[in-house]
This record gives C-alpha cells, sequence and structure tokens, in this order.
C-alpha cells in the first residue's frame, strides 16, 4: 500500500497497489514494480505491482477453479443472488463516489467535475442495469421437424480475459465485469498500465461486497507481457479489449493459436456532420463536446466535423471563440474543462500530428501548441479547410484536436464520411428529421447520434463496423459476448 500525495485530494486513504488473485492481494512473483504518474504534474503517483505471464497463471487458475466448482459458493449462486451481488458492488462504489472521482482524476487527469458528473454516474449504472439482466438470462423452446422437445440454454462462456485502456478506467471496468458476471463467468482483468489505481480500489468494493474468492481478479501489467500472456492462455475462453486498432491486430493473431471468443472496441474516426438546418447553438456546442470532451480521448471522439458551405464561415468562428476562452489547468479545480493527455507517449504522439496538419497546409485557427511547461497539456486545436487526404482527416489523434471539413450536398457527406477504415461513430445535426433519419440509416457506424453526441446508456448496445471493432458492449447484445448457447433436444416417442 502507497498513501497518497496529492495535497488537493479531499478523501486521504492508503491506495491499493497489489494484484487481486483468488480472493488476496498480493506482490507479484517477479517482485517487480512499476510507477504510475500524475499526468499534471509529472509525479509519480504510486509503484504499482507489476504482473506478467506467471501472475496471469495464478489468477487465471483461480478463475478457472472458481468457474469450474460445481459445489463452490460462485456455480451454486442462484442468479438473483448474482443480481444482488452486483447490485450491491454498484452501492458500494456510490457510497465511495467521491473518493472513486478524485482517483480516477488523480491517475488520468480528468477533470473532477467531469469524473463525478460522468463517469462515476455511468459506472454505478452500468452495474445496476446488468445487475438487473442476472435472473432474467433464458433460453428458446424451438418447434424443430419431428417428435422432440427442443430447447436452448444461455450458459457462460467459461474464464473471461479482460484488457482494457486508460480513458476511462473505471468505466471500461463496468463494460467488462457487468455483463461478465451478470452471465456468471470469472474474470481476470487487466487494467491499462497507465491508470491502475481506480480498478484496484474497485476490486477491494468487489471484495468487501462479497464476491467469492477467484471470481473478479486484476492483474496491472504491461500489454506486452501481462496482456499477451491473457491472450495466449489456454484456460481463458474469451478475450474482451478495448484499445488501439494495432493493439487489436496483434490481439487478434494471439488469440488466434487457441480459438478464443473475442470482443473488440478499437479506434475511430468519426463523421460529425452539421447541416445549414441546425440548431447552429446545440450544433456548436455538441460538436465541441462530442470532440474535447475527455481531453479528446475517446475513441468515439467527432474528430472530423463536416460543416455544409452555408454555415461553414459561422460555425468555425463560434468554435474557434469558444475553445479559446476553455478552461485548462489543474484537474482538481471544479472550474477546469480540459485537463492533460494521460502521458507523455499520447502528448508526443498528438503534437506531432498538429506539425503534420500545419505542414499539410490546413488553416490553424485556435490551439496548436502546448500549455504551460508541466504536465502533458495541449491547446484545445482547431484545423479548418481540412481535404480527405490529409493525415489529421483520416488517422485516429486521441487528442484535443479538430478537423473541419466543407461539405455541400448529402450524398457528397455520405460518401466522404465513409472514407475512413474505422466505424464507430457519427452524428449528424439538422432540423429535417427524415434526412436526420435518412442519413443514420446509410452511415456505417455503430452507434448514430442525431442532435446530439456522446450520449450513453448502459441499455443502448456500442460497438464498431470495419476496423472499430468486433462485437457488441452495453444492452442485452453486450451479454452475447460471455454466453454459449447449448441446444437440447428430446426425443418424444
Ligand atoms: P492506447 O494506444 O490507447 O494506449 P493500447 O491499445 O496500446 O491503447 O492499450 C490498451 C490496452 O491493451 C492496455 O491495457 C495495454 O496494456 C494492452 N495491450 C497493449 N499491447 C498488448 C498486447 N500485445 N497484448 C495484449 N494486450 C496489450
Amino acid at each position: 500500500m502507497a498513501t497518497v500525495t496529492e495535497p488537493r485530494l479531499k478523501t486521504r486513504r492508503a491506495l491499493q497497489t497489489k494484484l487481486l488473485i483468488d480472493g488476496q492481494w498480493r506482490d507479484s512473483v517477479s517482485g517487480k514494480t512499476f510507477a504510475t504518474v500524475n499526468p499534471a504534474t509529472e509525479e509519480v503517483i504510486a509503484e504499482v505491482a507489476e504482473g506478467d505471464a506467471a501472475d496471469i497463471d495464478l489468477a487465471v487458475k483461480a478463475a478457472r477453479r472458481a468457474f469450474d466448482d460445481q459445489r463452490g459458493a460462485w456455480r451454486k449462486m442462484d442468479a438473483r443472488d448474482r443480481g444482488h451481488l452486483m447490485s450491491r458492488l454498484a452501492d458500494l462504489i456510490e457510497e465511495n463516489k467521491d473518493e472513486l472521482a478524485e482517483l480516477e482524476s488523480l491517475d488520468n487527469g480528468k477533470p473532477i467535475n467531469e469524473s463525478r458528473t460522468a463517469d462515476l454516474p455511468l459506472v454505478i449504472d452500468c452495474f445496476r442495469y446488468y445487475a438487473g439482466w442476472a435472473d432474467k438470462i433464458h433460453g428458446q423452446t424451438i418447434p424443430i421437424r419431428g417428435n422432440y422437445f427442443c430447447y436452448t440454454w444461455r450458459e457462460p462462456v467459461g474464464v473471461a480475459g479482460q484488457i482494457i485502456p486508460w480513458n476511462f478506467p473505471m468505466l471500461m471496468v463496468a463494460w467488462k465485469w457487468g455483463p461478465a458476471l451478470a452471465m456468471g463467468c470469472t474474470v481476470v482483468l487487466k487494467p491499462a498500465e497507465q491508470t491502475p489505481l481506480t480498478a484496484l480500489r474497485m476490486g477491494e468494493l468487489a471484495l468487501e461486497a462479497g464476491y467469492p474468492p477467484g471470481v473478479i481478479n486484476i492483474v496491472p501489467g504491461f500489454g506486452p507481457t501481462a496482456g499477451a500472456a491473457l491472450v495466449a492462455h489456454p484456460e481463458v475462453e474469451k478475450i474482451a479489449f478495448t484499445g488501439s486498432t494495432e493493439v487489436g491486430h496483434v490481439i487478434m493473431k494471439d488469440a488466434a493459436a487457441t480459438l478464443k471468443r473475442i470482443t473488440f472496441e478499437l479506434g475511430g474516426k468519426s463523421p460529425n456532420i452539421v447541416f445549414a438546418d441546425a440548431d447552429m447553438e446545440a450544433a456548436v456546442h455538441g460538436s465541441l463536446f462530442g470532440l474535447y470532451f475527455n481531453q479528446g480521448q475517446c475513441c468515439c471522439a467527432g474528430s472530423r466535423l463536416f460543416v455544409q458551405d452555408k454555415a461553414h464561415d459561422e460555425v468555425v468562428e463560434k468554435l474557434a471563440a469558444i475553445v479559446k476562452a476553455r478552461k485548462l489547468g489543474n484537474p482538481f479545480d471544479p472550474a477546469t474543462e480540459q485537463g492533460p493527455q494521460v502521458d507523455k507517449t499520447q502528448f508526443d504522439r498528438i503534437m506531432s500530428y498538429i506539425e503534420k496538419g500545419k505542414s499539410e497546409g490546413a488553416r490553424l485557427v485556435a490551439g496548436g501548441e502546448r500549455h504551460g511547461d508541466k504536465g502533458y497539456f495541449i491547446k484545445p486545436t482547431i484545423f479548418d479547410n481540412v481535404k480527405d487526404e490529409m493525415a489529421i482527416a483520416r488517422e485516429e489523434i486521441f487528442g484535443p484536436v479538430l478537423s473541419v471539413l466543407r461539405f455541400s450536398d448529402i450524398d457528397e457527406v455520405v460518401e466522404r464520411g465513409h472514407m475512413t477504415e474505422y466505424g464507430l461513430a457519427a452524428a449528424v445535426w439538422t432540423r429535417d428529421i427524415a434526412k436526420a433519419h435518412a442519413i443514420a440509416r446509410r452511415l456505417h457506424a455503430g452507434t448514430v447520434w442525431v442532435n446530439c453526441y456522446d450520449v450513453f446508456d448502459a441499455g443502448a448496445p456500442f460497438g464498431g463496423y470495419k476496423r472499430s471493432g468486433i462485437g457488441r458492449e452495453l444492452g442485452e447484445r453486450g451479454l452475447d459476448a460471455y454466453t454459449e448457447v447449448k441446444t437440447v433436444t428430446v426425443s418424444l416417442d
């Protein structure tokens, strides 16, 4: 355990920094640790136990035992009680929400206001939503030819390996644990190396809620070691991964050796389309939110803003005025609207895209440089006159950099909207409701928002077309990823 050094933190407590395996907090087998850093100050927050293949093996074996043991607490538990346990975890998260929000802002850098009002409520909602599903998962009776009684059973897939990113550390835990636990799987979670602290705190709360040993295991560590070992482990049936498309390729290849079930939520370059007949105030504010929320570190960020000719100048002017007044700084100041990027790697990557935008001839309207000289802050940046073929219009930047593109008509913007390997999300702003629905139907995207952006709900499926992913999370569809369907056919002769 380390103690919190962040002086602005209101909730002071010892931080959990060990691995959770089989209901016990332990050091890594190698004894190694790694530093997690506060991105606002570049100071080390704590040293965290660094799991690798040996720890993953212990965690998977514990999860396997908990899953297979027919007389064990998890297998004997009625579905309704499983749901109750999830509600209990949601209640404990709610009771500790201030502390969790602070911990999230400390480790990730997101403004405290957002941790409190966006991340935490979505986390709690997700657990409550899936708690409700636990005793409502059932099969079908199927009228087949002949004198048979045929029915299906929905069974948990087994041990689920879950690998998550750093942009929404706690919310990604909820998206992963929610459907897996509701189905009756056991899990081994590998949090992102940049942000392991809130997942570990949620592990403590899960033990307090009464999850039996081995049902929830958490192994912080690095991707090519801990993550790859989880993907390769023969006793893991399923990998759920959220992260970059590059790593998605690697995991898919690695998972092929053991033919694991996989669900992926990967990158995006989402088109956000503003028509001249839109409510312009709403479109401008919604578009800003759709890109700059979470420092631009959202896979579904509306990073290609298509504005119809007639509205173009007005929109760009309004966007620039608001962005220039945006308050950057200390994530613990409730007035802060934008915090730092999560780490130096991301900071450098984003800055290199800003340089590319400048050298490719896009017009820099706002930002375009670092903010301050400490912490990984980047001024909110807008490029206008962006062309479809520029790197800033094609590649995922994952930062506060907006590319504005002009368009004239519907067919043109739909076609250009599709000029990407991704297909995670899209948005349309118009007062013409028929046009909105028609475009929503045509866009190649797993989610289409109309006159809004980034509206998430535990009940609404989320996931990508094309190279943005495989499968869906959230909603009833989210359970499919953790389900095997068994068909039972009984002769009635
Ligand atoms: P980002 O680029 O946003 O940091 P990544 O895709 O690199 O996202 O990482 C997301 C998660 O995937 C992290 O938990 C990371 O440790 C993990 N990861 C990275 N490389 C691998 C790999 N080769 N195998 C398994 N997991 C990995």
